[in-house]
């Protein structure tokens, strides 16, 4: 006789641990945790720690109004948070295993740089054991990936997004503060050879530094077969001197790639989450995406929570308010405290980003510190 259909009320959770999932107060149903695992970093990307004296440089002739306070801001050494206030693996461990019996499917580590977390192959290991996650991804700057990458594959990591925002070793020290694109594209290689597909790569594209090789990018992804997004600049560097007219509208990016390319829109019917505007190309090889968060916020639909490597929890990257998870954690917080603090701060979501609005303020810490 054939088995009776069980119909679970959340078929989507896991069947074993399944608990009401965290629904926030405009009912959005979180299924996308970033974890970050470190704030430190071995690049200074001048959209995210613009902390060498070329970055500042840049900001300084590019743009003429750009205010001398902030830029005396991008001339010093990031100041990393001491060991003891990052999450230990434990405490990364249990959060992901709460979340994932709330409903979270995916998971994204991110950083500062991932790959400096001393015992990172350990951590996906264990993060890929855990019942119900249904996703396992990492974004990287590249550098030190192409040693790890086979072991990081082994241990579980499912998806893997570099971040690779110019093909020209001068741009490319200019927009990382570091001369590592050769490494970049070898474990681009490598994350390929190993068996990661689609391997995805990000660019952030700014006015007047790498806007020029937006097509280049997109035929350099066609190339290697990569899944390739352009990302709009957004206000999180550490230095506060985003501008506006930094930015390259989506749009602007699109009519740019449309003058070279014959492009069919890609649905994303089916996933309405999805950060990326996406687009074939007519001859079938490639894809593209473009993010636009600034210009075309897509926040309606986000059911994304992050965590920070010192245990904070924000519901949106441009929170201005974070909760201290690790505190309740060390605290002695049981797992149904620790749920239901969650499920509280869910709650509070915000609707969506305020830039570009009278009220606007930028976030304290830097994408680095926030994971991205
Ligand atoms: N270090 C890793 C890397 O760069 O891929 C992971 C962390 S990084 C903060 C995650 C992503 O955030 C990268 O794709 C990076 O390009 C993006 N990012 C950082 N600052 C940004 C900004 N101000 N605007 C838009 N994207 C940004
Ligand atoms: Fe480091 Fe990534 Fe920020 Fe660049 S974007 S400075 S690689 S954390």
């Amino acid at each position: 006789m054939a088995p009776l259909a069980i119909h679970h009320p959340f078929p989507y959770l896991h069947p074993v641990t399944a608990r009401a999932p965290w629904i926030d107060g405009h009912g959005r149903v979180m299924r996308d945790l970033r974890v970050s695992v470190t704030d430190r970093c071995n690049f200074r990307c001048l959209y995210c720690l613009p902390e060498t004296e070329e970055a500042a440089q840049f900001y300084r002739t590019k743009f003429a109004p750009i205010s001398t306070s902030g830029l005396s801001t991008t001339l010093r050494e990031p100041i990393w948070k001491p060991r003891s206030e990052i999450l230990s693996f434990d405490e990364i461990e249990r959060i992901v295993r709460l979340a994932v019996e709330h409903g979270i499917e995916k998971i994204r580590v991110t950083g500062g740089e991932p790959m400096l977390r001393r015992g990172l192959v350990d951590l996906i290991a264990r993060l890929s054991a855990i019942p119900g996650v249904r996703d396992l991804a990492m974004t990287t700057n590249g550098f030190y990936f192409g040693d790890k990458a086979e072991a990081l594959r082994q241990a579980g990591l499912q998806r893997i997004s570099f971040s690779l925002d110019s093909l020209d070793p001068s741009n490319f020290k200019r927009m990382t503060g570091r001369d590592g694109l050769a490494d970049v594209l070898s474990s681009i290689e490598k994350a390929q050879a190993c068996g990661f597909a689609p391997v995805k790569v990000n660019a952030v594209v700014i006015r007047g530094l790498n806007d020029h090789e937006i097509p280049d990018l997109a035929r350099f992804a066609r190339s290697h077969r990569l899944t390739f997004r352009y990302i709009e600049f957004m206000p999180l560097d550490s230095g506060h001197v985003w501008q506006r007219d930094l930015v390259v509208p989506g749009r602007e990016i699109l009519s740019r790639l449309q003058s070279e390319f014959d492009l069919v829109p890609i649905s994303n019917a089916t996933n309405p989450s999805e950060t990326a505007r996406r687009w074939s190309f007519a001859d079938g090889v490639g894809e593209i995406g473009i993010i636009a968060p600034v210009t075309e916020p897509f926040c309606g639909h986000c059911n994304r929570l992050r965590i920070t490597a010192d245990g904070k929890i924000r519901t949106c990257l441009f929170s201005v308010v974070e909760h201290d998870l690790k505190a309740w954690m060390r605290g002695g917080a049981d797992d149904t405290e620790l749920a239901a603090g969650m499920r509280r701060v869910v709650l509070g979501k915000e609707l969506g980003h305020r830039i570009g609005k009278a009220d606007f303020t930028q976030p304290a810490r830097s994408m680095s510190c926030i994971g991205g």
